[in-house]
């Protein structure tokens, strides 16, 4: 089941395990604070809409058309968005022969290594994880939702704020983002009933980086959502493989960059 279908089932359920958070009236509480369900909206205990269940779905489903998969991370190079952002394109590289010892010219599609920058042909790049596979889900979770507008400050890098402005164009306007920091600060919080999933506090002293590694109210009810319906593994999946999270390196610095998992970046 797609992301998207995993949180429209959710909102319009009223059967089994779901019904007690997916029914008109139903509560769900965090931090002390109490949000309404109701008509496919998650609303504050003061009644602020945190968002609505269309927007969910359609945040849900570009998390699933960034997903590249599980093994086939090279198909994020016939991505247009990926395309376009890494600079791919018809070049010409020299095929050296004995008949032809100058060199035959032949155009090949091919982008800039995104470490240092030599240009090679896209069959000689590698798709490197900006944030490793066996290293915290969190920061890639985090980075794939700065990139959907659900944290409290905005992309950085220019792949995310790429991501970002197509996401907008697409008539996916977040409730929440910069306008609505209210959730404690430098925390990934996780609504649910009972035991609370809480992230890892984000080291960071400077405000600007707190609020790209935080959640929004709206992020937060969309996670809230997942994982009521136990599909973080599934997001965490999504998002480790994310176009957001590819980039081409060529097998030198490959083989050269750091492997240490990082907390957050
Ligand atoms: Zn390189």
């Amino acid at each position: 089941m797609t992301l998207a279908a995993t949180v429209d089932t959710f909102f319009h359920s009223n059967v089994t395990t779901f019904k007690r958070v997916a029914i008109a009236g139903a509560q769900i509480s965090a931090d002390g604070r109490d949000y309404l369900l109701e008509d496919g909206c998650i609303f504050e205990n003061d009644f602020n809409l945190v968002g609505t269940r269309d927007e969910f779905v359609d945040h849900a489903a570009r998390i699933d058309h960034l997903n590249q998969g599980v093994g086939t991370h090279r198909t994020v190079m016939t991505d247009p968005e990926w395309r376009t952002f890494y600079d791919v394109g018809q070049r010409n590289f020299f095929h050296v022969t004995t008949a032809h010892p100058g060199g035959t010219q032949v155009p090949m599609a091919s982008a800039p290594c995104s470490g240092c920058g030599l240009c090679l042909p896209l069959e000689q790049l590698e798709i490197d994880h900006l944030h490793p596979q066996d290293g915290s889900a969190v920061p890639p979770i985090l980075k794939v939702f700065r990139s959907l507008g659900l944290t409290v400050g905005g992309p950085k890098g220019p792949l995310g704020t790429a991501v970002r402005a197509n996401h907008l164009a697409g008539g996916n306007n977040a409730t929440g983002g910069a306008g609505n920091p209210k959730l404690a600060k430098g925390r990934l919080a996780v609504l649910m009933r009972g035991p609370r999933y809480v992230g890892p506090h984000a080291p960071f002293a400077k405000q600007s980086r707190l609020d790209r590694h935080t959640t929004s109210e709206a992020g937060n009810a969309l996670l809230s959502v997942f994982w009521r319906v136990n599909a973080m593994p599934a997001l965490e999946n999504a998002c480790r493989n994310s176009l957001v999270n590819l980039r081409p390196l060529c097998g030198v610095c490959n083989r050269h960059k750091s492997n240490t998992p990082r907390v957050f970046g």
